[in-house]
């Protein structure tokens, strides 16, 4: 039993993360002890799986949480043909009809919100309120999903032709394929599965297989509503998997927008992959993201924002604080009180379900390995580490867990030449610097090859301006005086660069998922042709 395991070693008052598991997941309709038995990790309108057995492993303790059963080539294929026949009845059905289908998902996770969120702080390793704030994003982003099945549409073109009527139509687009990132196991899908859904799609989700747990507890919420809506399941598909399973959906024609989240060095491939046979891709990859504080900031303010951006999920959100520029004069004393600052999380790195805790583990020993293999290039690289830098402590119940010390690095010349900071490495590292100028901050912004988030802090508005125009920052998301990460779901959110170019959530980033075309109607008994061309044939 998952209480019963670690019952012994954990002290009365301090509940485990184990202890919460089994009501949770018999809420969520999963088996009280998916240890017992496998769990199945594919769903096209029924429940299987044929591949192997994937162990789904809680990162703040090593204990195992369930044996899911993934997708062999098999189901990946059923699940295709399912999806397809899926998206023919759906792509039928009038789009508010589709929203008020919506309306039902987004009252079923409201109603799982704080069970599912405590999945994902079980399984990928988040603290409680970034949890239920994930489960949150998808409820806010099916909102957004609802308003927009009665306003989606395309624009009317004046016609230079007498009696000709354009516009342009956005019909559904097909099978969206989502493989998403271990970081955010539910809110990626969440964006992509609203805005595919309402645009008349069905949809294939590959999780990552670390999470796979959450992505079958999110399916049986989804699921449970299209099948009170007598709909076929298969609009919410699901392939747990790992590469293999994900390669075969980037390369199958079937699949006509697939949306990757997860790694530069993956998403390059899969980019070219979906090109080479003409389909849509949308990458949402790797960040490296500055925050910049000028001397007229708000120094209070700066602070805990940066703090967030960093610390946050353990330095496992795409748009983390990875880089720090300080304005010298201000550098000596903003860096005392940011070490203070991390000195002080030491007692709150933790059980993620734990009140009170800020910091959970890392989510899988991978990233504990890149991050002590980074703290040794670090040092080898003349980087100096003023806080962290090796395995955090944590209390007996917890040791076999993946625990780092959050970590910050300073380092000389703006950082200009030190190789580390140039990439994204997966874990709570902060690399500190100082520059002079705000054009001399912007460059060092703009100096690396990824572009997702950045933030500057200053309370003087020709700086503010600077910042967001022409010859400032240029990531996807640009923030002043507030955090690189924690972005709402109205906006478009995506990086530039290597980041890929990809926008998802709010904005205009519905349209990638419709199949457009502009139409012409002449609606005379004349042909008229454009640009005054004549065509006149004899009869
Ligand atoms: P990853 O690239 O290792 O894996 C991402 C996904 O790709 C997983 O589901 C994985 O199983 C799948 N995959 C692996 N091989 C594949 C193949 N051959 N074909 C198709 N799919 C394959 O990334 P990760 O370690 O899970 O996630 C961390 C990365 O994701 C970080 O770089 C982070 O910045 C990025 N990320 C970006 C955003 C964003 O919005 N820009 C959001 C979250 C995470």
């Amino acid at each position: 039993m998952l209480s019963r395991r670690f019952a012994s070693a954990v002290p009365l008052q301090r509940r485990l993360l184990s202890t919460h598991a089994q009501g949770v997941f018999q809420r969520l309709g999963l088996s009280p002890d998916p240890t017992s038995s496998e769990t199945p990790g594919v769903y096209h309108g029924s429940w299987g799986g044929r591949g192997a057995l994937v162990d789904s492993i809680n990162p703040a303790n090593g204990e195992l949480l369930a044996r899911v059963r993934q997708a062999s080539a098999e189901d990946t294929e059923d699940t295709l043909v399912a999806a397809r026949e899926a998206y023919k009845q759906w792509r039928t059905v009038p789009a508010p009809r589709r929203g008020l289908v919506l309306q039902d998902i987004g009252r079923a996770l409201e109603e799982k919100r704080d069970d599912l969120g405590a999945v994902v702080s079980l399984e990928m390793g988040k603290i409680k309120s970034e949890g239920r704030g994930e489960v949150q994003e998808i409820i806010d982003i099916v909102g957004y999903a609802v308003g927009l099945s009665r306003s989606i549409g395309g624009s009317v073109f004046p016609s230079e032709r007498p009696n000709h009527f354009i516009t342009e139509v956005a019909n559904p687009l097909g099978v969206v394929g989502v493989i998403s990132a271990f970081n955010f196991p539910t809110a990626v899908y969440g964006w992509n599965l609203s805005l595919s859904l309402v645009n008349g799609n069905a949809t294939i989700w590959k999780p990552a297989p670390t999470t796979s747990l959450c992505a079958i507890a999110t399916t049986k919420i989804i699921a449970s509503v299209l099948e009170s809506h007598k709909l076929p399941g298969a609009l919410s598909a699901l392939v747990c998997g790992g590469g293999e399973v994900g390669q075969a959906l980037v390369d199958d024609k079937r699949v006509d927008l697939l949306s990757f989240t997860g790694s530069e060095a993956r998403g390059k491939i899969v980019g070219q992959q979906v090109q080479a046979r003409f389909g849509k891709s949308l990458l949402e990859l790797g960040g490296n993201n500055a925050a910049i504080v000028l001397p007229d900031a708000n120094m209070a303010l700066a602070l805990p924002s940066i703090a967030f951006a960093a610390l946050g999920t353990a330095g496992q959100r795409c748009t983390t604080t990875r880089r720090l520029f300080l304005h010298s004069s201000i550098a000596d004393s903003f860096l005392a009180s940011l070490v203070a600052a991390y000195k002080s999380t030491a007692s709150r790195i933790g059980d993620p379900l734990a009140e009170g805790t800020l910091i959970g583990p890392v989510h899988a020993q991978d990233g504990v390995n890149r991050y002590l293999a980074a703290i040794e290039q670090i040092k080898k690289d003349g980087g100096e580490i003023l806080v962290g830098g090796k395995r955090a402590e944590v209390d007996a119940a917890l040791s076999k867990g993946n625990w780092v010390e959050p970590t910050i690095v300073k380092v000389a010349n703006g950082g200009r030449g030190f190789k580390m900071m140039q990439e994204e490495t997966f874990a709570p590292i902060l690399y500190v610097s100082t520059f002079e100028t705000l054009e001399e901050a912007i460059e060092l912004n703009n100096g690396v090859a990824q572009g997702l988030s950045s933030a500057l802090f200053t309370q003087d508005l020709s700086n503010a301006l600077k910042w967001i125009g022409p010859e400032g920052s240029d990531t996807g998301i640009v923030n002043v005086n507030g955090s690189t990460s924690g972005a709402e779901i109205g906006a478009p959110f995506g990086g530039n660069k290597s980041t890929g170019w990809g926008r998802e959530s709010g904005g205009d980033a519905w349209k990638q998922y419709a199949r457009w075309a502009s139409c012409t109607l002449n609606w005379s008994n004349e042909v008229a042709l454009a640009q005054g061309v004549n065509f006149s044939v004899e009869e």
